[in-house]
């Protein structure tokens, strides 16, 4: 019966190399990155739309700015040259006005191109990501599908192990089933060591002394010194 068991355990063995094969395949490993740097692009790209929409807003108030200032120098300039100014105090007191009403369009100008050049290069940002984005998201589709592709596979053979442990079970008596159900955690999920002609232990693969191998081979209940696994001699 250790046999039946022995074999019970291989399936499932073979059933978690399965499932590690599809968590540690390269292709899913990349479709995690993949799916990180999507995420971590998407938050700067939503990061930079906002920033954007606080340039334009700080944008659009500088034409009405600009055309009040323009208006105000006119009018001081339309004063000079009308004939209203009356002495050279009045004179010079309008022109240091346009002067200082020069000065602050001027920068206010400036600073209207320093704010234009900045959305052009965040415009310019965001489009680069744009193309990224779209780059990695066919990556990720492409990816995606061969995971998929995968893990069809890898349940086809799952099902097949499944129904091999199903007929394999109702082969077992409950009693032995149980038994091994109860030791199945220990060894690393493999209890059962099987001798071959050698009296290597397949466990650990050290020789069991000659006494051991004979009482397994008479069916008594062995144990292998070395690794505490239970022995059935192959046939
Ligand atoms: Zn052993």
């Amino acid at each position: 019966m250790l046999k039946q068991l022995y074999q019970l355990q291989l399936i499932e063995m073979e059933e978690k190399k399965e499932l590690d094969k599809q968590r540690q395949s390269a292709e899913f490993q990349q479709l995690r990155k993949v799916k990180a740097d999507f995420a971590h692009q998407k938050e700067n790209y939503l990061q930079l739309e906002q920033d954007l929409a606080a340039l334009n807003e700080q944008l659009a108030v500088f034409p009405a700015q600009l055309a009040e200032l323009e208006e105000k120098i006119s009018a001081e300039n339309a004063a000079i040259y009308d004939g209203s100014v009356v002495n050279t105090r009045e004179l010079s007191a309008r022109e240091s006005q346009i002067a200082a009403l020069t000065e602050k369009l001027h920068e206010l100008q400036s600073l209207e191109s320093l704010y234009m050049g900045e959305r052009e290069q965040k415009n310019a940002t965001i489009l680069e990501l744009k193309r990224q984005m779209a780059h990695d998201y066919e990556d990720f589709t492409r990816l995606k599908s061969q995971v998929q592709q995968l893990q069809a596979e890898a349940k086809q053979h799952l099902e097949q192990l499944e129904q091999q442990r199903k007929e394999l079970e109702a082969t077992i008596p409950a009693d032995e089933l149980a038994w091994y159900e109860s030791v199945k955690n220990k060894c690393g999920g493999t209890p059962v060591a099987m001798l071959n002609a050698d009296h290597v232990c397949s466990g650990c693969h050290t020789i069991v002394p000659p006494i051991t191998f004979k009482r397994t081979t008479l069916g008594q209940k062995t144990v292998c010194e070395n690794c505490g696994r239970t022995l059935f001699v192959e046939d």
